[in-house]
C-alpha cells in the first residue's frame, strides 16, 4: 500500500514537472516566434514616404498637409515607461478650404477592405481606416497594405463589444492598448486617433474625454454617413445620394468626415465609393486623412 502511494505520489509530481517544462518551453516558443515576426515586419514594413512620425515630445505635430498620416513609435505605456511625455501638447486644427475625410471603420477584412483599397488607388485619394484589433489579427497584410498606400489608421477598440467596452473607463484604455500593441507588431508604428465604437453619441460618457485626452489619444465622430451600419441597408446609388445631400450644408473648418465601413457584408459601401469621390470632386473637395489635427465634426 505504502509502494503504490509513493508510486502515485512520483508520478503526480513527475507529471506536473513534465507540464510546468512543457508550458515553459512552448511560452518560449511562441514569444520567441513573436519577436522574430515582430523582427521581421519591422524590416519589411518601410514608412511611407509621406507619413509622420512624430517626435519623442511631439514637437513636430502640426501639419502642414491634410494628406500625411501621423504615427507614433512608441505605445502609451513605452512613452510611460520611457519617461516620455503621453499628452499631445496644444495644437491648431487643420483648415485649407473644402477637405472630405474618407473614413471606413470595422475592418480590415479580406474582399472589401482590398476592393476600397483598389478604388482610392485608381483615384489617387488617401482615407482613413478606424480598425479594430481582432481584425487587424486575422487580416495583417491587409493592414500592412493600408499602411504601405499612404492611408491612415485609426483605433476603433479591440473587439467593438458595446458591453465589454463602456462598463468602465478602464475596460475602454485596455482595448485601446491592446489594439495599439497589435498594430505596432504589424506595422512598427502606432495611430494617435481613435473613433470610439458606436460615436460619442452612444455609449461614450463625459469620464472617457479627460483619460483620452491625458493618454494622448484623438477622438473624431462624422458629420456625414452613408448608412451601411443601419438598418436601412441602403444601395450603392442611396449611398451616393446621402452623401451629395448630406454635403449640401457646410461643416466646421469646411471638414466633411465621412462615415463608411469596410468589414464583411459591406459589398455596397465598396460598390458605392467611385460613384461617392466623384460627388465630393464635383463639389470641390480635396481629400485628407484623419490626424489629430482633422477639425472635430461638431
Ligand atoms: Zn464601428
Amino acid at each position: 500500500m505504502k509502494n503504490k502511494i509513493f508510486l502515485l505520489t512520483t508520478i503526480f509530481l513527475m507529471t506536473i514537472f513534465l507540464i510546468g517544462c512543457g508550458d515553459e518551453s512552448e511560452d518560449k516558443k511562441i514569444s520567441d516566434e513573436k519577436n522574430s515576426n515582430t523582427e521581421k515586419i519591422s524590416e519589411v514594413v518601410k514608412i511611407p514616404p509621406n507619413d509622420v512620425i512624430v517626435a519623442d515630445d511631439f514637437s513636430n505635430i502640426q501639419l502642414d498637409s491634410a494628406d500625411k498620416p501621423v504615427f507614433d513609435k512608441y505605445t502609451i505605456w513605452e512613452r510611460q515607461e520611457s519617461g516620455l511625455p503621453m499628452e499631445l501638447p496644444p495644437f491648431e486644427e487643420y483648415s485649407d478650404g473644402k477637405i472630405a475625410y474618407l473614413t471606413f471603420d470595422d475592418g480590415p477584412d479580406d474582399k472589401n477592405t482590398p476592393m476600397i483599397l483598389d478604388i482610392l488607388k485608381n483615384y489617387g485619394i488617401h482615407a482613413t481606416f478606424y480598425v479594430c484589433g481582432n481584425m487587424v489579427e486575422a487580416y495583417p497584410d491587409v493592414l500592412k497594405r493600408i499602411y504601405a498606400e499612404g492611408h491612415a489608421i485609426g483605433n476603433h477598440s479591440y473587439n467593438h463589444v458595446y458591453k465589454e467596452l463602456y462598463p468602465s473607463t478602464d475596460n475602454f484604455l485596455k482595448q485601446i492598448n491592446q489594439t495599439d500593441e497589435i498594430i505596432k507588431s504589424v506595422i512598427g508604428v502606432r495611430p494617435l486617433t481613435i473613433r470610439t465604437p458606436g460615436g460619442r453619441a452612444g455609449m461614450w460618457t463625459a469620464d472617457y474625454e479627460p483619460l483620452m485626452t491625458a493618454c494622448g489619444y484623438v477622438e473624431h465622430d462624422w458629420n456625414v454617413s452613408v448608412e451601411d451600419a443601419t438598418s436601412k441597408k441602403p444601395s450603392p446609388q442611396e449611398m451616393i445620394k446621402f452623401v451629395d445631400e448630406q454635403t449640401n450644408k457646410s461643416f466646421r473648418k469646411d471638414a466633411a468626415i465621412i462615415l463608411m465601413h469596410s468589414n464583411k457584408g459591406k459589398e455596397n459601401s465598396a460598390a458605392a465609393l467611385p460613384g461617392i469621390i466623384e460627388v465630393l470632386v464635383n463639389k470641390g473637395y480635396k481629400f485628407g486623412v484623419v490626424t489629430p489635427m482633422t477639425p472635430q465634426p461638431w
